[in-house]
């Protein structure tokens, strides 16, 4: 496994390529989801299960068009909200920041953000300014690399017992990791589990 350092601009590394993108998905958060997976990952985590999206021109650029479907899925009453993986959403935050920032001009506060990172909470909170604007868009952030040597099928959102799956909001007012812990029985409306 490699390193990238948070301080790394996307913009140097990006191609603004996605791998794939996966409407009205139930695996990759809590609810019905809309999930796009960005091409283009530096961390080399043994036992990856995504490898061919390592590369930032895997798959294909992002588009208008594509930008269009994503938030028109979006707008469907079921749907919870958009998931962003990977490749590395953070070394892809371009892509990131417009389709998120289209999701809340378009849906307001009806729908969440997760995400799946490599980086920590607190490598991104100490991160190039691109990085944090991203985080500070999420609703939910899984960090961590995936690591072989810790892999439990068993866990909810996550492949290893080192990655953790955070509140942001509630991380970015205490200045540090909290731990997800709410559920939603209706978009917009959290509840204690
Ligand atoms: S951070 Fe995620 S996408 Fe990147 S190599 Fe590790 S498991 Fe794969």
């Amino acid at each position: 496994m490699r390193q990238p350092q948070p301080d790394w601009l996307s913009e140097r590394v990006s191609q603004d390529h996605v791998a794939d993108y996966k409407p009205f998905v139930f695996v990759d958060g809590e609810g019905v989801r809309c999930s796009l997976y960005v091409s283009g990952c530096l961390f080399a985590c043994e036992g990856c299960f995504n490898e061919a999206a390592w590369s930032f021109r895997y798959g294909q650029p992002y588009t208008p068009d594509l930008e269009d479907r994503i938030v028109a899925d979006l707008g469907h009453e079921s749907v919870q909200g958009l998931s962003l993986l990977g490749g590395e959403p953070f070394l892809n935050t371009n892509v990131c920041l417009r389709v998120v920032a289209r999701m809340k001009a378009e849906c307001g506060t009806t729908k969440d953000v997760w995400a799946w990172s490599g980086f920590t909470f607190e490598q991104l909170l100490q991160g190039s300014p691109d990085k944090v604007a991203l985080l500070e868009q999420l609703d939910v952030l899984v960090d961590g690399p995936f690591t072989l040597a810790e892999r439990d099928l068993t866990l909810a959102f996550r492949g290893s017992r080192n990655q953790r799956v955070l509140d942001v909001p509630a991380s970015l007012r205490a200045g540090g990791a909290v731990a997800w812990s709410s559920c939603r029985t209706a978009v917009g409306r959290r509840v204690a589990p």
